[in-house]
């Protein structure tokens, strides 16, 4: 059973703000919930009267405040910008600067947050939003997300779920399958920097011409990951590449990292490294103009387009004892979000 109330008031403010934030209760789970008294919030060039929206700050108490909210947007300039957009009366800046990482992580599998994005993506997030004793509001837990990246046949969905064991949730497509897979679309840790959420123009760092291969700009130093689980068999310096790491992966495929200030301790041929971990650092060495990590995926020696390459074929499946409950757990989550995208299509 769901009852989804929308609230009005809002839509001033959505309409504005090119997003809608619909209000649904009872949460998905089976906690008590107490929904946040509404205030005023004053804009400028707004009647206050037109936009009562839920506290951004409200008094503290003695107990903890969860709520369920749905978040929905579309990507003008950043996916960052737009979140920072929509979740404005309803979440405060570092919940909404939390938001977009957690969405990054979530999709990190399937989508290069920093070059996948583009001018009219849309996305729906199904949120827990908790109010601490204190005040303090914070993203506790993101129930569902569904991404529709432009050009793309279907949109990307996940489903969290609590699997037995798991203390903190995975996510699934529709279908069941984890969202994680053998490899991260993406060589930087887009957590240390904030500008990176897409739907830019990327700069050109002066490398050599007919370069096969993906550039990231990032500050100085940035960590630099393992895109999989893999041996090392190259770590040194090699041409324009400057200080290059080839890590080799069970499916043959290297992966190729160039450009770097510096490794991490421990790089040398025959070093295994684990997917996600630091191998180095992103620098400017050999032919470059600025600093940026050269990305390469090459197969037989040959390099190809990693967009491809790395297209993930799917994690593991719900466990079959679980499925029941997934499939619950999906249904609600789903229903939630076309209610969201509903709501902002509406608009
Ligand atoms: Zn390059």
């Amino acid at each position: 059973m769901k009852r989804v109330k929308v609230r009005p008031a809002s839509y001033a403010v959505v309409a504005i703000l090119g997003m809608v934030a619909v209000w649904l209760t009872p949460p998905l789970e089976p906690r008590q919930v107490f929904p946040l008294a509404p205030v005023v919030v004053s804009r400028p060039g707004l009647e206050p009267a037109d936009f009562m929206l839920r506290p951004v700050v409200i008094e503290a108490s003695n107990t903890e405040l969860l709520d369920t909210l749905a978040i929905s947007g579309t990507i003008h300039s950043s996916l960052y910008n737009a979140l920072n957009e929509s979740g404005v009366g309803v979440l405060p800046p570092s919940a909404r600067h939390q938001l977009a990482w957690s969405l990054a992580d979530i999709f990190e599998y399937k989508v290069d947050m920093s070059r996948d994005l583009k001018q009219g993506d849309k996305f729906h997030l199904l949120i827990e939003r908790l109010q601490k004793p204190n005040g303090a509001i914070i993203v506790q837990k993101v129930l569902g997300a569904r991404l529709a990246l432009s050009g793309a046949r279907n949109p990307l969905e996940a489903i969290h779920f609590d699997t037995p064991g798991s203390s903190t949730g995975q996510y699934y497509d529709a279908s069941g399958m984890s969202l994680r897979a053998a490899f991260l679309r993406a060589p930087v840790a887009f957590r240390r920097i904030s500008s990176i959420f897409g739907a830019r123009k990327h700069p050109i760092f002066g490398e050599w011409r007919n370069h096969t291969g993906t550039d990231y700009a990032a500050p100085m130093g940035t960590p630099v990951r393992a895109i999989g689980d893999g041996v090392v068999i190259f770590a040194g310096t090699k041409g324009g590449y400057g200080n290059m790491i080839d890590i080799r992966h069970r499916n043959g495929m290297v992966s190729r990292y160039g450009h770097m200030r510096n490794f991490a301790t421990g790089m040398r041929p025959g070093t295994r490294v684990a997917m996600g971990s630091t191998i180095g650092f992103v620098g400017m060495t050999g032919w470059a103009t600025g600093p940026h990590l050269h990305f390469e995926i090459r197969v037989n020696g040959v390099a190809h387009d990693p967009k491809l390459a790395l297209q993930s074929r799917g994690g593991e499946p719900i466990p079959s004892d679980e499925r029941g409950l997934f499939q619950k757990m999906k249904n609600q989550t789903i229903a939630s979000l076309n209610q969201a995208q509903l709501a902002s299509i509406s608009e």
